[in-house]
């Protein structure tokens, strides 16, 4: 049984609800403003984007590996920094884009004005280093847009409702730039990034990798808390509980890329839509107490858990993303319950919606794996997903066999 738990809906003001006709809001990644004359070229699409009629929200990621950097430095000052200070270092680097990318516009004659999470309204809990938003305030950027300037918001923070700064998790400019279309009552929301969609596998992974034209919220929702790291999985959350349509697509180019939407506009209904891979899970074994008092234990520190598997009412298996480790252990320490960990596993899943009415998934993707050589630790399963948590020194080349086996890089009738 894989268990997900996905976040508690952003409230949107009743009055910001109105759509305003026109507004988007285009989304850049870390790769797609790793320099200034990157930045220069996002800030004229940004423009062009404002010259063709639309009401324009940018928001953007640190520069490049910008927040690699201040973590890495955080850690050098300190082995374990504090959270409320590492969200006040962490949450430079979105600013930093912005001031560079208003600069740029005023530049190509356009007005802009750059804003923190904070003064853009994004209200979060008081989580830090992976807050969730509860509230979008977007008054101060109506009124900005009104002004007819371009707005650029800071992704991946906003101000907790104890006035603290916090930030959203890694890939948090997503759920910033989704969280926002929806209060705005955007047309759709775009995300501009270094592929050109989303890939039927990493296409860094698997070469024959092909780009769907469009997957369904569930499915996506399913592939990104897989480990397809193209979206934030909190964002989709956002987008299907909203309804905003997102497009994914290359900040290098002008070709279409892959709509996320409901399934019922779905024209391409693939039976599996891709291969997902993690190259690296903490998958713990816990005896000596019950799942309530585990999983409550663990829901209060706020560690995101994934697969959960029990067998008996001897011994509970659970993976963990690797960054929640530290919390997870303080956690079974706490609770003064017997446990071990395994390393060195990572998981591959299949994610696709055709696979509620279609048996015989598992049995290809077992037999697949075997002739690799390839022997799952942990299998879990959704409705529309086999995940097999797998060595990590085994993770491509099993994403390339099930890929290759279930001919996903084959266009779908
Ligand atoms: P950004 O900085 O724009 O947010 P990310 O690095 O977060 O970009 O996400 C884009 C990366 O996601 C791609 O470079 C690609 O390697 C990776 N990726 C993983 N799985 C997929 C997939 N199924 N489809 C497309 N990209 C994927
Ligand atoms: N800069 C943050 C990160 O690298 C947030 C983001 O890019 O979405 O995770
Ligand atoms: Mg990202």
């Amino acid at each position: 049984m894989t268990l997900t738990d996905y976040e508690a809906v952003p409230a949107v003001g009743a009055d910001e609800r109105a759509a305003r006709t026109g507004t988007v809001v285009m989304k850049f990644g870390g790769t797609s403003v790793a320099d200034s004359e990157k930045i220069k070229a996002v800030a004229r699409r940004l423009v062009d984007a404002r010259e063709a009629g639309h009401r324009v929200v940018g928001v953007l990621s640190a520069m490049g590996r910008t927040t690699d950097e201040l973590i890495a430095l955080a850690h050098e000052v300190s082995p374990n920094p504090d959270p409320r200070e590492l969200d006040m270092l962490q949450s430079v680097g979105e600013r930093i884009s912005c001031a560079l990318a208003a600069m740029a516009i005023h530049d190509l004659g356009h007005r802009a004005i750059s804003l923190t999470g904070s003064q853009a309204g994004i209200v979060t809990d008081t989580v830090h280093t992976k807050a969730k938003i509860v509230e979008v305030r977007a008054r101060r950027i109506h009124e900005a847009l009104d002004e007819d300037r371009i707005v650029l918001v800071a992704g991946f923070q906003g101000v907790s409702t104890a006035y603290e700064v916090t930030t959203l998790g890694r890939g948090g400019s997503d759920t910033t730039a989704v969280a926002l279309a929806a209060a705005l009552g955007a047309q759709y929301c775009e995300v501009y990034t270094d592929v050109q969609g989303v890939f039927t596998a990493d296409p860094r992974i698997a070469p024959g990798a092909r780009k769907l034209d469009s997957v369904s919220f569930e499915e996506m929702l399913e592939m990104t808390s897989s480990g397809a790291r193209v979206m934030a999985t909190r964002s989709i959350e956002v987008a299907r509980s909203h309804n905003v349509r997102l497009h994914v697509r290359s900040t290098f180019g002008e070709a279409e890329g892959t709509w996320i939407h409901e399934e019922d506009e779905m024209l391409e209904k693939a039976l599996i839509s891709g291969v997902v891979h993690q190259r690296e899970e903490t998958v713990f074994h816990v005896r000596g107490t019950l799942p309530a008092r585990l999983f409550g234990a663990l829901a209060e520190a706020s560690v995101n858990v994934d697969t959960i598997v029990q067998t008996g009412t001897e011994e509970i298996v659970f993976s963990a993303p690797p960054e929640d480790r530290a919390d997870v252990e303080r956690t079974l320490d706490e609770l003064g319950v017997e446990w071990s960990v395994r390393e060195g596993l990572g998981k591959v899943s299949l994610v696709g919606a055709g696979m509620k009415s279609h048996p015989g998934i598992a049995a290809k993707a077992f037999a697949t794996l075997e002739a690799e050589g390839i022997e799952p630790a942990v299998v879990s399963t959704s409705p529309i997903k086999i995940a097999c948590h797998v060595a990590t020194s085994d993770v491509d080349r099993a994403v390339r066999a099930l890929h290759e086996a279930f001919e996903l890089g084959q266009p779908v009738d």
